[in-house]
């Protein structure tokens, strides 16, 4: 087995590869307008109502749709799921893993169209697709080498005459509900990790990016998945989320989103259902406020490029994006005026069609959303460049700066989810690294210093999940930087990280008398 590396980057300065996104976007456009069924214990279900995916860089062109489960379809993939455990659970490890690994493969060959298929339906830029793309190959490849780590399980020690052993089996159903905002990594990270520990799956993906999500669990099947496995269920959350939440039969919820639906999540999922004999497990990755921490003493150019970039990154719609930039006074005004001047540089368009930084956000609703908290920002701060938007063709928003603003505003508070900004000045380190952690959430953040004993000391205080320094605060690496934080951004649970296969298990110890 060749040791995990991640996926190298692809670099679009060069010919051959913009010929390739382009191949790649232009098969994509061979399948678009396609409609595709459910997948439940691999039979094709095709239902009246259907979830339609749009391009957001084009409202009107439609990718495909998907039919929409129904209650009555999810209690009958939770019947097969439930059943189908009984043998997936029992596979060997290293076949499961085999399952992950030829999968890894298969996409590797079809990454370019993966890629143009996450520009067509999540409205993301070449290099946002590829980097996507190259972590959704990257999860298959860590999971599985992660599954055959554990299957030896632990050593325990054994008295004379007794022989103990400490083991992880698999817990059951996992209903994994995915984001639309990493459609294709964060959806196969969470199906296959589930899936890869013994668990049977019931995959609810986010309903404005379905079609990655079926492209997906196709290629499992096509890598030797049993049937019943990973079944597709798209569908409402009030329809068939909350019910299957609510079950009785499910064992485990991986869930990635807001917060407020992550703690509807904890509430409906701790009360016991008729007929529940456990208690479920939940795996939270939910919000974040995340802030780069600009020192006096810092090379204040990587301040500059390391905020813009965090903060507008597939338009700053990355729960580790940088929506809060605290930077002490004494170099505040020089870092501000860089910020702007990059921000002023930053092209913004239809990523289908060329290579941007930025393209749209991904819907009507969300565009709203963000308009209404650039208002908000006016009242708050000084607008520094940016706060227009234009939802003529597709939902594409300027990159936003404001200034000045004060910590316990709104647009300091509260999750944006878009291409918005918000400075503040701080007295020195120490008041800077206060104002970092006045925040509910606690997922990344970054510190750009110079000061090896400033350093230090947000190694110990800065309270956040992910922590960098001296770059940016988005692009964790599966296996590398494994992802996920404190408070209200979720349960930490570390997606691509040692321990993050056995949150989907159970310990077993066994001792026998010899
Ligand atoms: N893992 C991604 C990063 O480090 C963010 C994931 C998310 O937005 O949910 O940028």
């Amino acid at each position: 087995m060749i040791p995990y590396k991640h996926e190298a980057f692809t670099d679009f300065s060069l010919e051959e590869n913009k010929r390739k996104i382009k191949e790649g976007i232009q098969t994509v456009e061979g399948y678009m307008g396609e409609e595709y069924p459910l997948i439940v214990g691999g039979e094709r279900i095709t239902t009246e109502d259907k979830i339609v995916s749009y391009n957001p860089a084009n409202k009107t062109e439609v990718v495909g749709s998907v039919s929409k489960a129904t209650r009555d379809i999810a209690e009958k993939a939770m019947n097969i799921a439930d059943e189908t455990f009984k043998t997936w659970s029992k596979i060997k490890p290293e076949t499961r893993a085999d399952v992950l690994f030829k999968a890894a493969a298969i996409m590797r060959r079809r990454k370019f169209e993966f890629s143009g298929l996450l520009a067509k339906e999540a409205g993301k830029t070449w290099v946002e697709a590829d980097v996507e793309a190259a972590e959704a190959i990257d999860f298959l490849e860590y999971y599985g080498r992660q599954m055959l780590k554990l299957k030896e399980g632990y050593p325990v020690e054994s008295r004379p005459g007794e022989y103990n052993q400490f083991n992880y089996i698999p817990l059951g159903v996992a209903v994994v509900i995915s984001p639309w905002n990493f459609p294709f990594a964060i959806m196969a990270g969470t199906a296959v990790a589930a899936m890869v520990a013994g668990n049977t799956v019931l995959l609810k993906p986010a309903s404005t990016t379905p079609i990655v999500s079926y492209k997906f669990v196709e290629v499992l099947e096509q890598a030797g998945m049993p049937a019943g496995v990973v079944n597709f269920i798209p569908g409402s959350g009030a329809e068939i989320g909350d019910y299957l939440v609510e079950h009785p039969r499910t064992r485990l919820i991986s869930f990635t989103g807001s917060r407020d639906v992550g703690l509807g999540i904890v509430e409906k999922s701790a009360k016991l259902s008729p007929g529940q004999i456990w208690i479920k497990r939940t795996i939270l990755e939910m919000g974040g406020k995340d802030t780069i921490v600009v020192d006096k003493e810092a090379d204040l150019e990587l301040a500059a490029t390391s905020i813009v970039k965090s903060a507008f990154g597939f338009s700053g719609q990355k729960c580790s994006a940088c929506s809060r930039a605290v930077i002490v006074e004494d170099v505040y005004d020089q870092v501000v005026a860089r910020v702007k001047e990059l921000t002023d540089e930053l092209t913004v368009g239809v990523p289908d069609h060329d290579e941007h930084f930025m393209g749209p956000v991904i819907d009507g609703s969300a565009y709203k959303k963000i308009m209404e908290y650039i208002e908000i920002g006016k009242g708050e701060g000084e607008l520094l460049t940016g706060g227009t938007g234009d939802d003529s063709q597709g939902f594409f928003i300027q990159p936003t700066v404001f200034k000045d603003v004060d910590p316990q505003a709104r647009i300091m508070q509260e999750e944006i989810f878009g291409p918005v900004l918000a400075i503040t000045s701080a007295k020195d380190f120490d008041h800077a690294l206060e104002i970092a952690n006045n925040t509910e959430y606690g997922l990344t953040g970054a510190v750009i210093s110079t000061n090896r004993m400033n350093i230090e000391k947000a190694r110990e205080e800065f309270h956040v999940g992910n922590l960098y320094f001296n770059r940016g605060c988005t692009g964790a690496i599966v296996g590398y930087q494994p992802f996920g934080g404190f408070n209200m951004s979720g349960t930490d649970s570390k997606a691509g990280g040692p321990d993050y296969i056995q949150l989907h298990m159970q310990a077993k110890t066994t001792s026998e008398m010899l």
